[in-house]
């Protein structure tokens, strides 16, 4: 199985593919977790896109688009769970024909539907929780940042929304609920 777990930063699309991962033996695609490490890791690529992730922005489709194809190409266990991917409709256009070109099709895309005043207190939140526990805030957990993030969602990543309701392999479930209500929900969808 091969699913996109869709929705605005802070909606728990991780905690859910880390659950996924656990239970069914998927496969976490982060672009993020990936944006991440390339960042810490200095390469050329990472130095690139620091900047445009530490202010909000998307990096380019080009970009992440490579990141997956070269994910794609390793072992697929129990399937892929893309998380924070696609987040454009060019990058839904190319994960289509990357999934076709590896004999791979998707099955269900999950959005979870969160409000906003919930998102900046849950990101609030995470980067607090961070900090208490001797670490540091992500780059991009704070007000500023955040509310571009939010922006780019709503312009760039919920035109996916209508698309693949459009196509038909959409359903949406209710984000706000607990995270193991929200894990029944999308065990009861995935079967
Ligand atoms: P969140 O969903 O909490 O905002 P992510 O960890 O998914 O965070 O992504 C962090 C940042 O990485 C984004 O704000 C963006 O800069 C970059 N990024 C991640 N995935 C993509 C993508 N598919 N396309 C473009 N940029 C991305």
């Amino acid at each position: 199985m091969n699913i996109i777990l869709l929705g605005p930063p802070g909606a728990g699309k991780g905690t859910q593919a880390g659950h996924l991962v656990e239970t069914r033996d998927m496969i976490q695609l982060s672009t993020g977790d990936m944006l991440r490490a390339a960042k810490t890791s200095g390469t050329e690529m990472g130095k690139r896109v620091a900047e445009v992730m530490d202010r909000g922005e998307l990096v380019t489709d080009e970009i992440v688009i490579g990141l997956i194809r070269e994910q794609l190409e390793g072992d697929k266990k129990g399937g892929f769970i893309f998380d924070g991917f696609p987040r454009t409709l060019a990058q839904a256009d190319a994960l289509e024909a990357l999934l076709n070109e590896f004999g791979e099709k998707l099955d269900t895309v999950i959005e979870m539907q969160v409000n906003d005043e919930v998102l900046v207190e849950r990101i609030v939140n995470r980067a607090k929780e961070a900090v208490a526990a001797g670490g540091t805030a992500r780059a991009d957990d704070n007000e500023e940042s955040l509310k571009i993030r939010l922006m780019e969602y709503y312009k760039k990543t919920s035109p996916l929304i209508g698309y693949y309701h459009a196509k038909g392999n959409l359903t949406s479930i209710d984000g706000l609920a607990s995270i193991e209500e929200v894990q029944g929900s999308i065990a009861k969808i995935l079967g």
